[in-house]
């Protein structure tokens, strides 16, 4: 074999990269990693980590507001969003330091710069050229902007977190995870917010009846969702921003993000030296041990488009790390994967939707409900929360789960295991709950809709 400067070269230390890296360390291998920005990638550095940490900020919002109901008086609190976002730096640079020193403790060399290939089995970075027997890439994924005319006075995802301040309006465009999150964090911290959406509802791919329920909650906690409606343009007047929509309205903003979807960390990398093939999209292609077209060359994360979820990149890191340098090989399995959205309140689902379920089992019973939280009897909030449990009639397992309402990611969690390990809706029925909570309406769920 030759003689290599590393057994492993892991372009990108976010959380698929950073896993891999350590684990392949731990196996004995000789590990180099790099990044050009900072330890801890999208997730950490300007993704689910600080979007939590926002998303708690403005709960307090509609918080306060309930108060009343519960015997408080004399609310009138403040906020300071340059507090906020000074907290917010301060605990994201601790887990960077905490990354660093994970990385460090399992002898993994860390490079600070951008690496690319410069042919089979050697990268440059900083001008120097460092050679590895097997590489990975694990460079994650980028905003993307829509092609419209005044594109460049939008903000993304990324320039949210470091706003010198919070816009008192803002508009925010697309319908996915990311519109729907920051969405509800504007509007608890008081900020006017319109949410423009060019599908007929947010959220395509999950399941209709919860992107229905979800729409509605929304729009009742004061967002202003817009639906079937495309930004043509927009531009600087007077200090604000016209945004110009294709209903020929024209909407006065202190701000617009583009919340519209990622391209992929692809360019730039000198994929062409060594002939690592991508998608249409510019994704990298995988096979289900994460080996791109190049022999030696893997990838992971949300760089490959399969399902970019946090934790999904962090098992795609371990698996590949397994496989090649532990000895035991270990492919992917991307099924029944639960996800959450951190809007206000929060939807998570985890397996098939009723539509897909309908698609794959010739009969399939739904069961659900929609109930008022206990906390909205006193607050008076007009908040209605969904449960909804999606099975396969000939086996009676619950192939879907679904719930819109207050730590809904909390709740989806512990059903998922259940889904996993492949439970009965007798099952479900068997179980008793913890009373009061929204969490019990699942094993309580008796009688059938559909
Ligand atoms: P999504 O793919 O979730 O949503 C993109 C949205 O933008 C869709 O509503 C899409 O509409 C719309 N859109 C796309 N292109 C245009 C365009 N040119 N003009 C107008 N609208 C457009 O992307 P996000 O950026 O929100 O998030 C990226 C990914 O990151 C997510 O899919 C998810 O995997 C991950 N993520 C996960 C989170 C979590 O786990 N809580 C949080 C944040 C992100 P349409 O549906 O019509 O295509």
């Amino acid at each position: 074999m030759q003689n290599y400067d590393f057994d492993l070269f892991v372009i990108g230390a976010g959380s698929g990269g950073v896993r891999a890296a350590r684990v392949a360390a731990g196996h004995g291998a000789r590990v180099a990693i790099a990044e050009e920005y900072r330890l801890g990638g999208t997730c950490v550095i300007r993704g689910c980590v600080p979007k939590k940490l926002l998303m708690y900020a403005s709960q307090f919002g509609p918080g306060f507001a309930d108060s009343a109901g519960f015997g408080w008086s004399r609310m009138d609190p403040s906020h300071s969003w340059t507090s906020l976002i000074a907290a917010k730096n301060a605990e994201i640079t601790r887990l960077e330091g905490i990354y660093r020193r994970l990385l460090e403790a399992a002898g993994v060399e860390i490079f600070t710069g951008r690496a690319q290939f410069s042919g089979p089995n050697e990268i440059t970075i900083n001008g120097a050229s460092v050679s590895a027997n097997t590489i990975l890439i694990a460079t994650g994924a980028t905003p993307a902007m829509p092609a419209v005319p005044g594109a460049q006075l939008m903000i993304t995802s990324n320039d949210a977190f470091d706003l010198p301040a919070a816009p008192d309006r803002i508009a925010i465009v697309g319908g996915g995870y990311i519109a729907c999150e920051f969405a509800g964090i504007f509007n608890g911290l008081g900020r006017k917010v319109v949410q423009l959406h060019r599908g007929s509802q947010i959220l395509r791919g999950f399941d209709d009846e919860l992107r229905n329920h979800l729409g509605d909650e929304l729009s009742k906690s004061g967002i202003d969702l817009r639906l079937g409606v495309d930004v043509v343009a927009v531009e600087r007047q007077r200090g604000a921003l016209s945004v110009h929509l294709s209903t020929g309205e024209a909407i006065e903003v202190d701000a617009v993000m583009a919340a519209t979807g990622r391209m992929c960390n692809t360019w730039r990398l000198g994929l062409e030296t060594v002939d690592v093939a991508l998608d249409i999209n510019g994704a990298i292609k995988v096979d289900e041990f994460s080996q791109t077209s190049c022999p030696g060359v893997y990838a992971v994360g949300d760089v490959t488009n399969r399902l970019n979820l946090t934790p999904v990149a962090i098992h795609e890191g371990h698996a590949f790390a397994d496989t090649i340098f532990g000895g035991k090989p270990r492919s992917i399995d991307h099924a029944n994967v639960p996800f959450a959205v951190f809007s206000q309140p929060q939807a998570a689902s985890v397996g098939l939707s009723e539509a897909q379920a309908r698609a794959r089992y010739a009969d399939v019973a739904i069961y659900g409900s929609t109930l008022r939280p206990m906390r909205a009897a006193l607050s008076q909030r007009n908040e209605k929360a969904l449960v909804k449990l999606v099975v396969d009639e000939s086996t009676d397992r619950v192939v879907g789960a679904h719930i819109v309402g207050a730590d809904a990611a909390e709740i989806i969690q512990g059903i998922a295991v259940a889904i996993k390990a492949k439970a009965t809706k007798a099952d479900f029925d068997t179980t008793l709950g913890v009373h009061p909570t929204l969490a019990e309406e699942f094993v309580t769920l008796r009688s059938r809709r559909t």
